[in-house]
């Protein structure tokens, strides 16, 4: 172990808010030691903004309780912690951790419980990376660096700690976070990491629970480096095991949506990590529209459970809370509002609280290409920077083309013309929803039978999962379709 004089790594009390100076006197007051750890540090020494403080000390939980009172909660179950809050900062305050015990880790060698308290040696050792295990104490200006993680810092090396295959093993998410850090620090992966970073090692990843990937999946996608780890994930094979339903190659949609996420973040302005959940889904989407459009479904509630197929599938991967559930399907619905809206409803639509996402979302679709969106992404966008005169006149002029035209322009029309020869089995076993009654006698127009390529979107690829699962083949010409179509 090395003691290092802080000042040699770059680091002062200067550059950290007293807050957590706070959270370490008044652990040091009261006899334990602590000391800042993990990412701030490593964010420090490379000139970055922290994202968060974590401090970590030799004092339990119940005794962190008893130093900060009501200032303090206990939190986690696998990983017990404290969130102490100091000023207008929340700082999460861990105990020294020595390693699992046997007992609680799982057949395949992962933890399941983490709350074996130890010593500052041990609670290093079970750190995932050299240059997220440096403790710094700003008090006494010092910095222990037990695996020359300084030196990692300053060469740009990601290394992990131990035995890669076991660290990995015992908890796959570091695999998650290797990425994260390779991309957001711009950091070379070790060579024995890359050795052993497999497919067959990224399947672990199943065991993890959907609810913690949903986290995980949130860091990666607000970090700032979105559109740097996307090919990442996808070379490491991770993509598969996030996502039940999308594309194995990043579309022009996804790629620009994540240049964008990235750029707001730069920019400081807030983005909803939902957002980027809704472009990744939005072709299984279509395609599951385009399935129920199929059976005869009314558009729609052809994309309400649509929508709802989807999300409940990704769930076996992710579980994406409720209310960002209900976003994702609002910015979808979205869609086709804006798409085709009743010209008496713009003026009520632009302040729709959603207006916003579903505009954005729109316009991305547009600038990928999409020919579908019909340039109503750029009207949107215009009419939002005129004076309500300009809005009334456009209205009108929107309101005299539409009664001229009369086309049929909204998604549900892209959607029938993503229909494909093929029965497709439900992905979950919702009650069938309504369809219409049919009219025995009409049937299918001929030219709607052949999926529209012109359309941008890609038809449903023969060897997609959702494919894989259907059992009975229907002929096309047998199918009816009901008043809708
Ligand atoms: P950032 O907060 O910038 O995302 P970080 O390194 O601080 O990065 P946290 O998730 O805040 O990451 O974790 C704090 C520290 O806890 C890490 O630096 C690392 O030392 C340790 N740690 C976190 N997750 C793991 C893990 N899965 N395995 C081992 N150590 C971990
Ligand atoms: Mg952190």
């Amino acid at each position: 172990m090395q003691t290092l004089r802080a000042s040699k790594c770059g680091l002062s009390t200067a550059q950290l808010p007293s807050s957590i100076l706070d959270v370490i006197d008044a652990l040091n007051k009261a006899g334990f030691e602590a000391y800042l750890v993990g990412g701030s540090v490593r964010d420090l020494m490379l000139g970055l903004n922290p994202k968060d403080f974590d401090a970590v000390t030799d004092a339990t939980p119940a005794q962190i309780k008893e130093v900060f009172g009501r200032r303090c909660r206990i939190i986690g179950r696998r990983f017990e912690l404290a969130h102490v809050y100091s000023g207008r900062e929340l700082i999460e305050v861990a105990t020294f951790r020595a390693p699992p015990k046997k007992e609680i880790t799982s057949a395949a060698g992962m933890i399941l419980r983490d709350n074996n308290w130890g010593n500052i040696e041990q609670d290093f050792a079970r750190r995932d990376f050299s240059i997220n295990a440096l403790y710094y104490q700003p008090r006494k200006g010092i910095v222990l660096d037990f695996c020359h993680g300084v030196d990692d810092v300053k060469n740009k090396t990601l290394r992990l700690l131990g035995e890669p295959t076991l660290r990995f093993e015992e908890d796959p998410v570091r695999m998650l976070r290797t990425l994260r850090f390779a991309a957001k620090l711009h950091f070379d992966i070790a060579p024995e990491i890359l050795e052993i970073f497999t497919p067959e090692m990224t399947q672990l990843l199943r065991d993890i629970s959907p609810h913690r990937l949903y986290d995980e999946s949130q860091k990666l996608f607000t970090m700032g480096h979105l559109n740097r780890v996307l090919p990442m994930l996808i070379d490491f094979d991770i993509w598969r095991q996030l996502f039940a339903d999308i594309p194995e190659q990043i579309s022009i949609f996804i790629e620009r949506a994540a240049i964008n996420t990235d750029q707001r973040i730069q920019m400081g302005k807030t983005i909803n990590p939902a957002f980027f959940y809704a472009v990744l889904l939005w072709e299984s989407f279509l395609e599951r529209c385009a399935f129920y459009l199929h059976k005869g479904v009314v558009p729609a509630e052809a994309r309400a459970q649509a929508g709802l197929d989807v999300l409940k599938r990704q769930a076996t991967r992710t579980v994406i809370p409720r209310f960002a559930e209900t976003f994702i399907r609002e910015v979808w619905e979205m869609q086709t509002r804006l798409l085709s809206p009743k010209p008496q409803q713009i003026q009520a639509l632009s302040s729709h609280a959603r207006f916003r996402a579903g505009f954005d979302f729109l316009l991305l679709r547009e600038k990928s290409g999409d020919p579908t969106t019909q340039g109503m992404g750029a009207w949107w966008e215009s009419y939002q920077l005129m004076s309500s005169d300009e809005k009334e006149r456009v209205i009108s002029q929107y309101n005299r083309q539409r009664a001229k035209s009369r086309r049929k322009t909204n998604l549900d029309e892209v959607l029938e013309s993503k229909v494909q020869s093929v029965e497709i089995e439900p992905l979950v076993n919702e009650p069938e929803p309504r369809v219409r009654r049919e009219r025995k006698s009409r049937s299918r127009p001929p030219e709607r039978a052949v999926p529209s390529t012109a359309s941008g979107a890609a038809g449903i690829a023969y060897d997609h999962p959702i494919l894989k699962r259907k059992r009975v083949k229907r002929d096309l010409n047998q199918v009816v379709f009901g008043p809708t179509q």
